[in-house]
């Protein structure tokens, strides 16, 4: 790591004061409150005949599903899991669960399905209840999630609501195994002569706070990782959520905050069966989301669940349980097959060669290796090459939904309830709507442009992780079925692209 930020004068001091974290989450924290005052009860306007009259008027709606799911999305590109360091929610489940009932959470739980199954959930009320266009659906949505830190915080230890409901961290766990910024420690030989392990160890420690001539100590307990991680064995970003607890508790100063190049650490760790299927349902989504714009792909894509829903007589919620169904699993699968296919014919050619002689200890111990050849682990060495891909189609949604939607922001500060601005835009018309930041000539050619970078990252990654990783007779199926894999979708995007942005 070229430049560690902990050690920039000013900036590091502010990185490693814990008071600064907590006055950014408790602030945050003040603004989810709003945002859930504002949106509560608050679900049209009478008398105005749109249904949706509020979706981007009210600070509910819009703080949540425009300027927070979007821009974490930019967070995450350049930051990693930055944003969790910040989150109000992440750090309220932590302080609750030290007072709480501090049980282990269960080993069935500790995987990424249950933030699978609410991520199918929240795109089956997406789809059933729309709820991401009233202001109260939302409202009921983010005070939902309280109560879940709550519960989740007094029943079990360390931040099990991040593990179990939240699919933000999942998603922003993915981009940061490819974003280019890292916590590490600054030299092994410092921790591995460490007896203390401060870092983790959950111990009474004796704090000091100094003003001017003022000192004032004080015993307290020191919190650990509120993921269980160790800073020295860290070796991606994937689980560290940033919170600088081990930062403030190191007392060698032996981590380091800052960046290091792109897809650095891509394939240092495979993707378990729990995090290929979350990835599976993301790849789904996230197609599924761009093909709104598409009309005849969109036509496509749900013509199945929409005849089925037909064939059965089901009316609005049986056709948004099957969309989910079709959206989240049965589509990505069909996009992956041939990719699949093609990596899997590798294990047939395999079995008729003789066996490799010569691999080092770290080639077999390594998570891609040919023995793995179960078709969830080959899903989950083939998915590694789309989180690029797929960073890049979410980046472009929210860099669509910004421009267009981000000059509503002084609307929505100046009336949080949205009630008048969009009585003033719409009725009387004393306001012009708000345009879109960026002309259409540069935001198509940047969207272009991002995406031609994400589909190149993907094949620069899938070169990376084969050599990184295969043996050599494995490199050139592992590449060309990543080719193959990544490109199907990423034709997909760009004909959905250029129709939704150049041909209008
Ligand atoms: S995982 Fe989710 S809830 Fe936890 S800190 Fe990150 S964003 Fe917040
Ligand atoms: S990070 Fe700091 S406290 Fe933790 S083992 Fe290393 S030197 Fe010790
Ligand atoms: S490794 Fe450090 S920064 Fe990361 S989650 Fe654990 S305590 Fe927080």
């Amino acid at each position: 790591m070229k430049i560690d930020l902990l050690q920039i004068k000013g900036l590091g001091a502010l990185l490693k004061s814990p008071w600064f974290w907590r006055l950014c989450r408790i602030f945050l924290l003040a603004i989810l409150l709003l945002m859930i005052g504002y949106g509560w009860h608050q679900h049209a306007i009478p008398g105005v005949a749109a249904a949706d009259p509020l979706m981007y008027t009210n600070l509910a709606t819009y703080g949540l599903w425009v300027l927070w799911l979007m821009g974490v999305v930019f967070v995450a590109l350049l930051f990693g899991r930055l944003w969790c360091a910040f989150c109000p929610l992440g750090w309220l489940n932590g302080i609750i669960s030290r007072s709480g009932l501090k049980r282990t959470l269960p080993g069935w739980l500790q995987n990424q399905y249950p933030v699978t199954l609410t991520l199918i959930v929240l795109q089956l009320a997406v789809y059933w209840l729309s709820i991401h266009r009233f202001p109260d659906y939302s409202a009921v949505l983010m005070a939902t999630a309280i109560g879940l830190v709550i519960s989740s915080g007094l029943l079990f230890r360390q931040r099990a609501f991040c593990s179990l409901f939240c699919p933000a961290g999942a998603v922003m766990a993915l981009y940061a195994r490819i974003a280019p910024f890292q916590l590490r420690v600054g030299q092994q030989a410092v921790c591995d002569s460490c007896d203390s392990r401060q870092c983790v160890s959950e111990e009474p420690s004796w704090r000091r706070f100094e003003w001017g001539r003022g000192i004032l100590f004080w015993n307290s307990l020191r919190p650990g990782c509120p993921i269980d991680l160790h800073p020295q064995q860290l070796t991606d970003d994937a689980g560290c959520t940033l919170c600088m607890q081990c930062v403030d508790n190191c007392a060698h100063h032996n981590l380091q905050l800052g960046f290091r190049p792109w897809l650095a650490e891509l394939g240092q760790k495979g993707l378990n069966r729990s995090e290929t299927l979350f990835v599976v349902v993301l790849l789904g989504m996230l197609t599924a989301s761009f093909s709104k714009v598409n009309i005849s792909l969109r036509e496509v894509l749900f013509w199945l669940p929409q005849q089925a829903a037909v064939a059965l007589g089901w009316q609005t919620p049986g056709y948004a349980l099957l969309a989910a169904i079709w959206v989240t699993l049965i589509l990505p699968l069909l996009l992956l097959l041939p990719g699949l296919i093609l990596f899997k014919l590798r294990h047939l050619r395999e079995s008729t060669l003789p066996a490799k002689t010569g691999t080092t200890d770290l080639e077999n111990s390594l998570p891609l290796k040919p023995s793995s050849d179960s078709s969830w682990t080959a899903l989950g060495q083939l998915l590694l090459p789309f989180i690029p891909l797929l960073l890049t189609v979410h980046l472009i949604l929210a860099l669509v939904k910004l421009n267009t939607k981000g000059a509503y922001l002084p609307l929505v500060l100046q009336d949080p309830t949205g009630v008048q601005s969009y009585l003033a835009m719409q009725i009387t018309q004393t306001v012009a709507q708000p345009t879109a930041l960026l002309p259409l000539e540069i935001l198509k050619w940047l969207a272009l442009a991002i995406l031609l970078f994400g589909y190149l990252f993907s094949l620069l990654a899938a070169r990376k992780i084969a050599n990184r990783l295969l043996s050599d007779r494995a490199v050139q199926f592992y590449f060309w079925a990543s080719v193959v894999g990544v490109s199907i979708p990423a034709v997909l995007y760009t004909d959905t692209l250029i129709r939704w942005l150049f041909v209008r």
